[in-house]
């Protein structure tokens, strides 16, 4: 393993710009999904890359759906590790912005644009990576590979998904690290960073009920709609029961380590009894938002978020039907969650899964999570490293079925707000500081990890 002071020096003052005006120029490129259009980003990468010697391919279902993959050879005495990120972003609503949301304006510290924290920030810091491995030679005992795929936003199914049913060989690694952690949290004045090593699994579903269909002048009983809004009403402040997961413990665990003891004892109360721990987190004097995570976090979470029923006021459907969205924690099936939904719905419930997608977790004691916690500890001495679940999910449901353990860790500097909360909204943006902080921090990463 090299260190820090056995490696090659890295000019970091001409690192930092290059590193922002690689994100600008990302920026500036329409990726958003639908119709994504990432050839875009594709082209742009590869003219970098190609520019310092890299061999690049680009792959995907069309010319437009394009990921772009390249490698950096180690000496094989360790599989490789890949660094995976979406140049695909969601939509905008130009007008609410301040900076347009192609711009990558730069104005009072932050970089403006779609994509700035979700995460073509992070494409950016990868980039800078394999760039400075190679130009400074620093020898390698895993490869390394960076893929920068099309269409996470709705779902990777013409990215990492296209990817890893049709050209699985040219990704396949041990380790990956893609977006997910690496951003910061604060309780009780004590700073602490992430890395995900947990995702939940989708097990959205459906319920239908049925009813006489009648004329709206003449009402019955036996009416779906009323039916299905009884049945709805029963996730008002219920929720299904809590699991703990390696990942839980070792998250509650963390904040726990570097809190006084009264509230150390309030976090380590959670994890006493599965049966007791929704009460114990309800009772922590924590951030709102930290405790709601935390919720879902710890159980299969569901959400109503659609209703189909009726066509005509006048006509009493024969049918009504919600959708549910809802999220299955890591280590549950399908077939047991069935039993929580009827506990709550009732055993004849007509509850029907659409398309399920595995949960994910990864060894919150891995190697490659001590080297980012070492690493941070230089960057940040003071913040704590804790694992932690993504409640979403991310194109690591994909490459997970190659076997790869994949970790969110996406480095941005903590400055006193939760950095996810600009993702997806009107001036996404990144602190210029935390862009060049985080490419510091994913760059020793990756060599101290796969160096030699
Ligand atoms: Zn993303």
């Amino acid at each position: 393993m090299t260190t820090a002071n056995t490696r090659p020096p890295v000019d970091w003052p001409a690192v930092d710009e290059e590193v922002i005006t690689h994100l600008q120029n990302l920026l500036r490129l329409d990726t958003r999904n639908p119709p994504g259009n990432e050839i875009r980003a594709a082209h742009y990468l590869r003219d970098v890359l190609e520019a310092e010697g890299f061999e690049c391919v680009i792959v995907g279902p069309s010319p437009e759906r394009a990921t772009l993959i390249t490698r950096l050879k180690g000496n094989g005495s360790e599989p490789p590790l890949l660094l995976m990120s979406h140049t695909d972003v969601v939509a905008v609503e130009p007008e609410k912005w301040t900076h347009g949301p192609f711009s990558g304006d730069i104005a009072d510290g932050f970089i403006y644009g779609r994509g700035a924290l979700d995460m073509k920030n992070t494409v950016a810091m990868e980039l800078m990576t394999m760039l400075l491995l190679k130009r400074l030679g620093v020898p390698l005992k895993r490869d390394i590979i960076f893929m920068a795929e099309a269409d996470e936003e709705t779902g990777g199914h013409e990215g990492a998904q296209w990817v890893v049913e049709n050209c699985p060989e040219l990704i396949q690694a041990e380790y990956g690290l893609n977006e997910g952690g690496g951003g910061g949290l604060e309780i009780n004045g004590q700073v602490y960073y992430t890395v995900e090593t947990a995702e939940k699994g989708s097990a959205r579903f459906k319920i239908r009920t049925t009813g006489d269909p009648g004329h709206g002048s003449v009402p019955h009983e036996n009416n779906a709609i009323v039916k299905l809004a009884e049945l709805l009403s029963k996730v008002r402040g219920k929720q299904p029961p809590i699991h703990f997961t390696a990942t839980l413990r070792g998250y509650v665990e963390g904040l726990a380590s570097a809190q006084p003891a009264e509230l150390a004892g309030l976090l380590l109360a959670v994890l006493e009894d599965e049966s007791t721990a929704s009460e114990a987190i309800d009772r922590l004097p924590i951030d709102a938002f930290l405790k709601r995570e935390l919720h879902a976090m710890a159980r299969n979470t569901i959400a109503p978020t659609m209703l189909e029923a009726g066509s005509q006021i006048n006509v009493i459907p024969s049918e009504a039907v919600a959708y549910l969205d809802s999220r299955l924690l890591p280590g549950q099936t399908l077939e047991g969650y069935l039993l929580e939904l009827h506990a709550i719905f009732g055993a004849d419930c007509n509850i029907e899964f659409i398309n399920p997608a595995i949960p994910l977790e990864a060894d919150p004691a891995s190697p490659l999570f001590e080297v980012i916690k070492d690493v941070l500890h230089e960057h940040a001495p003071d913040a704590v490293v804790v694992p932690t679940m993504l409640t979403g999910g991310t194109d690591a449901k994909h490459v997970s079925r190659l076997g790869t353990k994949v970790y969110g860790f996406s480095p941005e500097f903590y400055n006193g707000t939760i950095g996810w909360s600009g993702v997806h909204g009107h001036d996404e943006r990144i602190g210029i500081h935390s862009m060049q902080w985080g490419t510091r921090v994913m760059y020793e990463v990756v060599a101290k990890f796969a160096g030699q």
